[in-house]
C-alpha cells in the first residue's frame, strides 16, 4: 500500500549550497583533533570529552556547530595542550527531544553529533573519535588507529550516534550493515526484522551491483501505538546512517508493501547533488523504489505502472516553468525526469540500456551518498556512459532551469498504457513506445530477476 504523502521524507544535507563540492580526490585534512569520549554510565546520562589537536591553537576555537547544546556543555580543567568538556546528555536530550539534537527513548540516547561535538570553527580538520565506557553505534569509518574518523567540514552531514541501551539486530550476509533497535517495544521479533532488512538491503545491493556505502548503520526508532513505517531519512559523511521510524505494531507482510526503507536504501547509491535542489537524489529514490520491489517479487509490473499513472502528474507541475531546479519538493518531478530519460535511452538501444546503467557507472566511480557531486558532473557522466547522445543534458536544458509543459496523457498513450474504469491497467503492445515500456521495469525486455525473500505480491 502506498503512503499518501511523500513530502515528509528528507535527505538531510544542511547548507549544501554553501559548502564547496567535495569531489573524489579532494585533499585530506592537514590538522587533526583527537577526541576521547567517555560514556559515564549504562544510560549514557553524561559524556566526558578530552580533546588534543595537532595545532594547539585550535583548542581555543572548539564549540558545537549547533548552539542549542551550549548550556549543557561545561568546559572543565584540563592539562596543558588539551581541552576537556562535560556534556549533560540526559539534560540536553530532555530539553531537545529532537532527532536534530538529542532524544531519549527508554535507555537509548540518539544524538546528532553536530549538536554536541565541540569542533574547530574553521579549517578542514580530521576529527578522530575513541569511545569508551559504554556501548555506542555509529557509521563512521575507522582508521588503522581504531578511531572513528570524520572531517570537521562534514560534521553537519554526519548521521546520528546511538549511546546507552539498545539492541543489535543481526543481518545475515550483510556484514557492512549494522542494525540497532532503540530501547522500545516492537511486536516483530529481531529475527523477522533482520530477515526483512536483509531482503531490502539485498534487493538494493543487487540493483547497484554492490553495497553502496561501507559502513552503513540502520537505526530502528519504534513509535508507540502505530503500525507500518512512518518516516525515514539518511545522513552521510564517511559512512551512512538511515533512521527509520517504525510503528510498534508493524507486521512483517505490511513492511514488504511499504516503500520507505527501499527508498532510503536507494539514496545510498548516488552522490549528493544539491546545487539544483533535491530532484536528482529524490527522483532516483522515488522512480526506482517500485522497480526494485517488482524485481524482488514484492510488487507486480501492473502495480508499478498504476502507481506512476496516479502519482507522476505531480511531476508535470515540477517540470513546468520555472523549471525543476526551482521546484520546492520535486520528488515526482525528479522521477518523471528519470522516466523520460529511461524511455529515450531504452528507445535508442532497443531496450538494452537505461538510466540505471549510467547511475551504476557513477557509483563505480565512487559516487555514493557520502560524496558531493555537481549537477553538471552527474549529467556529463551519464551522457558519456550512454554513448554521448546527450539525452540527459538535453532533458536538463528543457526541464531543469526554465521548465516546459509535458503532455503526460500523450506519453501514456505512446507507451501503450491505459487505466481502466475498474482501476486495472491495459497494455497496448502496438503502441510506438511499447518496446521501451516493456524494458523499463525489468531492466531489459524479457529479463528475469530471482525473487528475494519469502514475500510475494499478489496480482
Ligand atoms: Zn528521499
Amino acid at each position: 500500500m502506498l503512503t499518501p504523502c511523500r513530502a515528509d521524507f528528507r535527505l538531510i544535507a544542511f547548507c549544501c549550497a554553501l559548502l564547496p563540492a567535495l569531489l573524489p580526490g579532494a585533499s585530506a585534512a592537514e590538522s587533526t583533533c583527537a577526541y576521547d569520549i567517555g560514556v559515564a554510565d549504562a544510560e549514557a546520562s553524561r559524556l566526558d570529552m578530552i580533546v588534543r589537536c595537532s595545532d594547539p591553537s585550535l583548542l581555543d576555537t572548539l564549540s558545537p556547530r549547533d548552539d542549542a547544546a551550549t548550556s549543557y556543555i561545561e568546559r572543565i580543567a584540563a592539562p596543558a595542550g588539551q581541552a576537556a568538556f562535560r556534556l549533560d546528555l540526559s539534560g540536553f536530550a530532555a530539553a531537545s527531544q529532537s532527532r536534530d539534537g538529542a532524544l531519549r527513548i527508554g535507555g537509548s540516547l540518539l544524538v546528532t553529533p553536530s549538536a554536541i561535538i565541540p569542533a574547530p570553527r574553521d579549517g578542514d580538520v580530521d576529527l578522530a573519535f575513541t569511545i569508551t565506557g559504554g556501548d555506542a553505534a555509529l557509521s563512521l569509518p575507522r582508521g588503522i588507529d581504531g578511531a572513528y574518523h570524520l572531517s570537521a567540514g562534514r560534521l553537519w552531514d554526519a548521521g546520528e550516534w546511538v549511546f546507552g541501551k539498545f539492541r543489535r539486530i543481526g543481518v545475515d550476509a550483510m556484514p557492512d550493515l549494522s542494525v540497532v533497535q532503540l530501547d522500545a517495544h516492537l511486536e516483530l521479533s529481531p529475527d523477522d526484522l533482520g530477515r526483512w532488512i536483509g531482503d531490502v538491503a539485498a534487493s538494493n545491493a543487487r540493483f547497484w551491483g554492490m553495497a553502496p556505502v561501507d559502513p552503513t548503520l540502520l537505526v530502528l526508532m519504534p513509535e508507540a501505538g502505530s503500525g507500518g513505517l512512518s518516516g525515514g531519512r539518511v545522513m552521510a559523511a564517511g559512512g551512512a546512517t538511515i533512521l527509520l521510524r517504525i510503528g510498534e505494531r508493524a507486521r512483517l507482510p505490511d513492511l514488504y508493501e511499504e516503500w520507505v526503507l527501499v527508498h532510503e536504501f536507494l539514496h545510498l547509491g548516488s552522490p549528493l547533488v544539491r546545487d539544483t535542489g533535491i530532484w536528482f537524489n529524490e527522483g532516483i529514490a522515488t522512480y526506482f523504489e517500485p522497480i526494485i520491489r517488482a524485481r524482488a517479487g514484492w510488487k507486480t509490473e501492473e502495480a508499478v505502472w498504476l502507481e506512476w499513472i496516479d502519482w507522476m502528474p505531480r511531476g508535470v507541475i515540477d517540470l513546468a516553468p520555472p523549471g525543476l531546479a526551482q521546484a520546492r519538493r520535486p520528488y515526482w518531478g525528479g522521477a518523471l525526469f528519470l522516466l523520460l530519460a529511461d524511455i529515450e535511452l531504452r528507445r535508442q538501444s532497443d531496450g538494452r540500456r537505461g538510466i540505471e546503467d549510467c547511475l551504476r557507472a557513477i557509483l563505480r566511480q565512487g559516487g555514493n551518498i557520502a560524496i558531493r557531486w555537481s549537477t553538471e558532473a552527474v549529467l556529463a557522466a551519464c551522457d558519456r556512459e550512454e554513448g554521448d547522445a546527450g539525452v540527459l543534458s538535453g532533458l536538463a536544458a528543457r526541464y531543469l532551469h526554465h521548465g516546459a509543459q509535458l503532455d503526460l496523457d500523450a506519453l501514456w498513450r505512446d507507451l501503450g498504457i491505459r487505466k481502466t474504469d475498474s482501476g486495472g491497467i491495459v497494455f497496448d503492445d502496438a503502441a510506438p513506445l511499447a518496446d521501451a515500456r516493456r524494458a523499463i521495469v525489468w531492466g531489459g525486455a524479457g529479463r528475469h530477476w530471482a525473487p528475494i525473500g519469502a514475500y510475494r505480491a499478489t496480482p
